[in-house]
């Protein structure tokens, strides 16, 4: 009787590695605040001319997480649009950048603006949240295929 060699299939499950996952999902970039440029103070005055900035508490520059695209609700401005209130950007807190998940596509709701049109004032999109992106696929931590 011969012995039936027994078929392995090639199951490769990538394990990741909690440290590399850190890396993945802790790397962080220091960009300039948006919302004062960089001044750290806050634009509008708002309270005092020497208030510090609302969103990068004085610093002038705000930590995102990677990879780093631009808002596409405020265009980068970090000032919150169509509004005259003198607010940050609700879609990213002011900084003007947002972390996008990559591979990215437009999103299909704006068509990439990141606005979603309601009256008086348009809103952040609900789908890509003012990003004007979205994930091209759902980034499942923990089954390694990706
Ligand atoms: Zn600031
Ligand atoms: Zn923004
Ligand atoms: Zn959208």
């Amino acid at each position: 009787m011969a012995r039936r060699p027994r078929k392995r299939k090639p199951r490769k499950r990538r394990r990741i590695d909690p440290q590399e996952l850190k890396k993945i999902m802790g790397e962080t970039v220091s960009v300039k605040c948006a919302f004062c440029d960089g001044k750290g103070k806050d634009p509008f005055g708002l309270l005092s001319t020497l208030s510090d900035c609302q969103v990068c508490l004085g610093a002038g520059k705000v930590k995102v997480r990677k990879p780093v695209t631009k808002c596409a609700f405020c265009e980068g401005t970090g000032i919150q649009p169509y509004t005259t209130s003198r607010l940050h950007c609700s879609a990213c807190g002011g900084k003007g950048s947002v972390t996008v998940i990559e591979p990215a596509m437009d999103c299909p709701t704006c068509g990439g603006t990141g606005v979603y049109p309601r009256r008086p004032h348009p809103m952040p999109c609900h789908t890509c949240k003012g990003q004007g992106v979205v994930p091209k696929r759902q980034l499942v931590i923990g089954e390694g295929n990706w």
